[in-house]
C-alpha cells in the first residue's frame, strides 16, 4: 500500500486548548476577540488578524514562557500515537498558524520527541511583540502561514495524507488532504462546505480509525 504521513496542526489539537487563546486572553485584553471573530467569519485572513491581535499583548517573553509552561496541557494520548505512529512507519509533521516558541516550549514541557515543525516566529522587544511570517505562501491570500502546500508536496511525493486541526487555519488543508480528522470550527466547516471529514476529540480516536481502516501501510 501507499507511504502515509500525518500533518497535524499544533494548537488546539496536540494542545488541549489553543495556546494562543489563552496567552490573548490573558495578555491582550477583551478587544482581541472582536478581531478573532471577523477571522472567524472569513471577513479577515489569518496573516492580518494574528497581527492585530498580538499588536494587543503586553508581555515579556519571560513571562509569555512561564504562561506556556504553567498552563498549557497537551492531548494525553498524543505521545502514545507519536510511538504507534513510529511502530507503523507513519511519518508526522507539525503545521502551526501559531509560533515556533510555542512548539518548542511545550514538548520540552511533555518530554515530546523532536519533531519536524513549521510555524511563524514570534519576537520579543520588551512587551511587545513582532510576528514574522517565514512560511506566506503566494497561492493564498489569506493565511500567515498556509498549511495547504505541505499537504500537496507530500501527495506529489506519492505519500497518503492524513490531517488533524479544529480551526481556521485548518481550512485549507483540510480541502486538499486525502483523509480529515475535524473538531470544533473546522468540523463544523467541513460540514458546511461538504468536505469530507471524520470527527475526533483525541489522537486516540484518530489511531483507532487508522486501525480499523487499514491504514498500516508498512505494518
Ligand atoms: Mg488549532
Ligand atoms: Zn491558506
Amino acid at each position: 500500500m501507499k507511504k502515509a504521513i500525518v500533518i497535524t496542526d499544533f494548537d488546539g489539537t496536540i494542545t488541549q486548548k489553543d495556546t494562543l487563546v489563552g496567552i490573548l486572553d490573558k495578555f491582550a485584553g477583551p478587544k482581541w476577540l472582536k478581531i478573532a471573530a471577523l477571522v472567524r467569519s472569513g471577513r479577515l485572513g489569518t496573516k492580518i488578524g494574528l497581527k492585530k491581535e498580538m499588536a494587543l499583548c503586553r508581555v515579556t517573553k519571560k513571562e509569555y514562557i512561564d504562561f506556556l509552561n504553567t498552563d498549557v496541557k497537551i492531548d494525553p494520548t498524543f505521545k502514545n500515537f507519536l510511538r504507534f505512529c513510529e511502530k507503523n512507519k507513519l511519518k508526522v509533521i507539525v503545521v502551526s498558524g501559531g509560533f515556533g516558541l510555542n512548539i518548542e516550549v511545550v514538548f520540552k514541557k511533555f518530554g515530546i520527541p523532536r519533531l519536524p515543525y513549521y510555524a511563524n516566529i514570534i519576537q520579543f522587544k520588551g512587551n511587545i511583540v513582532k510576528l514574522k511570517y517565514p512560511y506566506t505562501h503566494k497561492a493564498c491570500k489569506t493565511c500567515g502561514h498556509c498549511k495547504a502546500p505541505y499537504i500537496k508536496r507530500f501527495k506529489d511525493k506519492g505519500y497518503f495524507t492524513i490531517y488533524a486541526g479544529d480551526s481556521v487555519t485548518d481550512r485549507c488543508p483540510a480541502k486538499v488532504a486525502d483523509l480529515v480528522f475535524a473538531k470544533h470550527h473546522l468540523a463544523e466547516y467541513c460540514g458546511e462546505k461538504g468536505i469530507p471529514f471524520v470527527p475526533y476529540t483525541t489522537f486516540g480516536q484518530i489511531k483507532k480509525r487508522l486501525i480499523s481502516k487499514a491504514l498500516l501501510f508498512h505494518s
